[in-house]
């Protein structure tokens, strides 16, 4: 007997930013309840499907998604109350067509995710399965067995803070920790150096007399005199709390570029460096920052329409780093064939609310893993405490996930739900 959809309700929440955001809740005729809330983006990217805000400057100043909430509560119910729970495929399906734009900007891209992820949820739990297990059964992946690497953003700039610093986000990723002797629970581990790494960071800062307040994604944000000196500072961290920096510990950048790209120029404007780079300039600075520091991964490293400049980059670079397509690719999948006919990155970021539906994120997923391009999945820096993206990693076997410093409890949210599912994966929690 078929489990539907008995009521679908949404409301106006308010996230890490206190801004508001849509959170639904669903109930299912058996009963069954569950609850999803989106996160929203500071540097989206231009090819994004669009979040709908009220733009009434008299509400939350115009951030409002009371529209987007009404949308939930009458549009899409409408068209949802009565269907299969277990059918989330056509579930997004008829609220792609109810809203029959490209770029979900009539109903609202987070509107449409809001009810594509509780949807999600309430299936897993009419299945009594865990959602990353029903995730991965529903869109036939592989069954879960591995965890992704954590990539912890511990200095915050660009976008993302108040602070001088044009690189928007410097991670470490403890891939290589575990690597000789793998020890048992190897998630937990990578968090636990993450966390002690960044605490030693934040007494580094001190010492420097530099301030330690944390910026929208957890990670610390004071001015600082050049963008090497975030590095060093970092690497520093690094050895203080005992870890080995490339033999252990690599380091991530998401430079952000898009919003550094001055289109009257053609060049990307770094201020604090006081430097202005064509794309092929910068794509020997990366050559030659990799050189020197163990970066083991760039995230839009260049602009999210300059292919010509990525199919370089990625010649040059793709067997030694990650070079990772986020505003590039916007998890679309027609932007991703597009990538992978030009050769453009390595790897992909996956964040549902770029594309607006869970199914929708799951096609392209498949696309990414059939051409190799390597998967990190990705909080925004507006978040709620939904954990969703936990399971998604796991569910689709990503390589790598990011979710921001190990401060805030929206980061947390997503590194303790993983913690938790590496221990369901090893039979520690059965
Ligand atoms: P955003 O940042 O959520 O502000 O877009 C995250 C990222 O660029 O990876
Ligand atoms: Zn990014």
């Amino acid at each position: 007997m078929a489990i539907k959809i008995k009521s679908l309700v949404a409301r106006e929440i308010l996230d890490s930013r206190g801004d508001p955001t849509v959170e639904t809740r669903v109930i299912l005729d058996n009963g069954l309840s569950a609850k999803a809330s989106v996160p929203s983006g500071a540097s989206t990217g231009e090819h994004e499907a669009k979040e709908l805000r009220d733009n009434d400057p008299k509400r939350y100043g115009g951030k409002g998604v009371l529209g987007a909430v009404s949308n939930v509560n009458q549009k899409i119910a409408r068209s949802l109350i009565g269907a299969n729970i277990a059918g989330l495929k056509d579930i997004d399906q008829k609220m792609i067509e109810l809203d029959g734009t490209a770029d979900k900007s009539r109903l609202g891209a987070n509107a449409i995710l809001s009810v594509s992820l509780v949807c999600a949820r309430a299936a897993a739990l009419a299945e009594e399965r865990e959602l990353y297990e029903f995730l991965a059964g529903y869109y036939e992946f592989p069954q879960p067995k591995k965890m992704p690497c954590p990539s912890f953003n511990i200095f915050n700039g660009g976008k993302h803070a108040d602070t001088n610093l044009d690189f928007q986000e410097f991670m470490i990723m403890p891939v290589v920790l575990g690597k000789k002797k793998r020890p048992a629970r190897l998630f937990a581990e990578q968090v636990r150096a993450g966390a002690e790494i960044f605490h030693e960071l934040g007494r580094v800062l001190k010492e420097a007399d530099f301030d330690t307040d944390v910026g929208n994604e957890g990670g610390y944000a004071p001015d600082i005199v050049s963008s090497i000196q975030a590095i060093e500072l970092i690497l520093a961290a690094i050895i203080r709390a005992g870890y080995k920096p490339g033999a252990e510990i690599g380091l991530g950048i998401d430079v952000g570029s898009a919003h550094l790209y001055d289109p009257s120029e053609k060049k990307y404007v770094f201020k604090l460096d006081h430097a202005h780079f064509t794309a092929s300039a910068l794509e020997d600075l990366y050559n030659d920052w990799l050189r020197r520091f163990p970066i083991i991964s760039i995230e839009d490293g260049l602009g999210e329409d300059d292919w010509s400049g990525w199919q370089s980059l990625t010649k040059r670079l793709r067997d030694e780093i990650l070079l990772i397509g986020d505003d590039l690719f916007v998890t679309n999948e027609q932007r991703l064939r597009r990538g992978i006919k030009e050769k453009a990155a390595n790897a992909i970021l996956i964040k549902p609310n770029q594309v607006g539906t869970v199914s929708e994120t799951m096609a392209c997923v498949k696309l990414a893993q059939k051409h190799r391009y390597k998967i990190m999945v990705s909080h925004r820096s507006g978040e709620t405490v939904d954990d969703f993206i936990a399971d998604l990693a796991v569910a689709i076997g990503a390589e790598y996930i990011k979710s921001g410093s190990l401060s805030r409890g929206e980061r947390l949210a997503k590194y303790n739900r993983l913690m938790e599912i590496e221990d369901n994966l090893s039979g520690r929690n059965l």
